[in-house]
C-alpha cells in the first residue's frame, strides 16, 4: 500500500487513458489487417471511450474549461460508461447475439444527466463512485458471464480467459463499491487516496489485458476456422477429399483393431449437368447442399460423410459390413428419389456404389471397388444400389486372429 500511496493519482489516470488507445488501437489494426469481425470495431469504440474518458476528464480537470467542472466529470464518467457498454455491445455481437445498444446507450445517457442534474452526484465523489462502479459492474459481469458460458469447439478456453478478465474487473468493482460505502477519505477524483490510486492502476491493467485477451481470442478464432476449412467443404460443411486420408486411416486401424468390418458407400447425383444447364450453376450448388444435408440427417454418429468434389460423395461407415451399408444406400435412394428438393421443385435421383473393405484389403482397392460400383449402376440405368463383390483375401495377406480357419 506505500508504494501505491507514493504514485501519483493523475498520472496514473493519465496512463489508464493511455491503456485505452492502444486497446483501440489494436482492435483496429486487427480489423484492418483483415479480421473482419464488426466486434473489432465496438472494440476499437470501447478503446476509445476508455482513453477519452480517463484522459480527458483529467485534462478537463486540469485545464480551465469554460463549462462548471461537474459538467466535465459528468462527460468523463459517461464516457468511461460508454467504454465498458461498448465491450458488452461488442461481445454480444461476437457471440451472434442481439445487442442491447439502444437500452444501453440510453443508459448511458440518462447517467449523463443525472450526473450533471442530481445535486448529491455533482458535490459526492462516495455518490459517484456507488452510481458509476455498480452501473460499471453490472455491464462488466453480464459481460463476463454471457462469454464464460458461451462454449465453442478450440475456443471456450480462450473466451473464458477475457470473461476472467471481465469478471475479475467486476470483482474488484464490488470491493470498490464496499470501500466507498464505507469510508471518509474520497473527497475529490484525484484525491491521494490509496484506494483512489488503485482503481486508476488497476482500471490501466484490466484496460491493457483486456484488449491482449480479445486480440489472442480473435487470432485463435481465425485459427480454429482456417483449421475447419483445411478438413471442410465449405459449401456443405461435409468433410472434404483432403482429410479422407487421414479419417480413413484413422477408422481401419479402429475397425481392424477391434476385428469390425468397414464399408464405403460413394454416391453420385444423376444428370446434374441437367440442373445446372436449366437451372444456373447457383441452384446446382443449393441442390449440393440439400443433398448434403438431406444424408447427414440419415447417419450414426459414427458415420462419416465427405463431399469428394462436385456432385459426388462418399460415406465411411465403421462397424457396417456391406448388408448394412447397402440397406442404408438403399434408404438414402430412396429418399433422394420420393421427396422433391425445395430448391428444384423435383427430387433428384443418385447412383449408389458400396464395397466392404476387405481383410489385407488396401483402402484405395476398397475405394476403386465401391467406384465401379458406382458406375455400373450409372451404366445400368442410374437411381440405383450396385454392391460390389467380396474380395477374396490376397494370399499370404494376414488373416484376421478370430476368422475361421
Ligand atoms: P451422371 O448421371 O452420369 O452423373 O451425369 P452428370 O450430369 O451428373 O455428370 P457428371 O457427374 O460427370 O457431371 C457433374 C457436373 O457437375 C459437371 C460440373 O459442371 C458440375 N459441377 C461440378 N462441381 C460443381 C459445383 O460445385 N457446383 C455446381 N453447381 N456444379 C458443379
Ligand atoms: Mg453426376
Ligand atoms: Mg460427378
Amino acid at each position: 500500500m506505500d508504494l501505491i500511496a507514493l504514485l501519483d493519482t493523475r498520472t496514473v489516470a493519465f496512463v489508464t487513458g493511455l491503456a485505452g488507445f492502444v486497446m483501440a488501437a489494436t482492435m483496429l489494426g486487427l480489423y484492418a489487417a483483415g479480421m473482419r469481425e464488426r466486434a473489432l470495431l465496438h472494440w476499437a469504440f470501447s478503446g476509445l471511450a476508455y482513453g477519452l474518458g480517463y484522459q480527458g476528464g483529467h485534462l478537463m480537470l486540469n485545464l480551465a474549461t469554460p463549462w462548471p467542472v461537474g459538467v466535465s466529470l459528468a462527460l468523463a464518467n459517461t464516457l468511461i460508461a460508454l467504454g465498458h457498454v461498448f465491450g458488452l455491445i461488442g461481445i454480444q455481437r461476437y457471440l451472434g447475439r442481439r445487442p442491447w445498444t439502444l437500452p444501453l446507450l440510453a443508459a448511458c445517457a440518462l447517467l449523463f444527466a443525472v450526473s450533471v442534474a442530481w445535486e448529491p452526484m455533482r458535490a459526492s465523489l462516495r455518490m459517484r463512485v456507488l452510481v458509476l462502479s455498480t452501473f460499471y459492474l453490472g455491464v462488466d459481469a453480464i459481460a463476463g458471464v454471457l462469454l464464460w458460458r458461451a462454449r465453442a469447439e478450440g475456443l471456450t478456453a480462450y473466451r473464458r480467459i477475457v470473461a476472467l478478465v471481465l469478471l475479475l474487473e467486476a470483482a474488484f468493482l464490488v470491493v470498490r463499491l464496499g470501500y466507498a460505502a464505507v469510508t471518509d477519505t474520497l473527497t475529490t477524483s484525484f484525491v491521494q487516496d490509496p484506494f483512489q490510486i488503485l482503481f486508476y492502476l488497476l482500471s490501466m491493467v484490466f484496460v491493457f489485458v483486456l484488449a491482449l485477451a480479445l486480440a489472442l481470442l480473435m487470432f485463435r478464432g481465425k485459427e480454429v476456422e482456417l483449421q475447419w476449412l483445411v478438413m471442410h467443404d465449405p459449401l456443405t460443411g461435409l468433410f472434404n477429399r483432403r482429410s479422407l486420408e487421414e479419417h480413413a486411416a484413422r477408422e481401419i486401424a479402429h475397425c481392424r483393431r477391434h476385428g469390425v468390418p468397414l464399408s464405403a458407400i460413394v454416391f453420385d447425383i444423376d444428370h446434374f449437368k441437367r440442373i445446372n444447364d436449366t437451372r444456373g450453376h447457383l441452384a446446382g450448388d443449393e441442390v449440393i447442399r440439400a443433398v448434403a444435408r438431406r444424408v447427414a440427417m440419415e447417419l450414426r454418429a459414427s458415420d462419416i460423410a465427405f463431399r469428394l468434389g462436385g456432385e459426388e460423395f462418399l460415406l465411411l461407415l465403421p462397424s457396417t459390413a456391406a448388408n448394412g451399408a447397402a440397406t442404408l444406400a438403399e434408404r438414402l435412394r430412396a429418399g433422394l428419389a420420393s421427396t422433391p428438393l425445395e430448391a428444384l421443385g423435383a427430387p433428384v435421383t443418385a447412383s449408389f456404389g458400396v464395397a466392404e473393405l476387405g481383410p489385407g484389403e488396401t483402402w484405395n482397392d476398397a475405394l476403386r471397388r465401391a467406384d465401379q460400383a458406382m458406375y455400373r449402376a450409372k451404366r445400368e440405368g442410374r437411381d440405383r444400389v450396385v454392391v460390389a463383390a467380396p474380395t477374396e483375401p490376397a494370399p499370404g495377406a494376414p488373416v484376421p486372429a478370430d476368422a475361421p480357419a
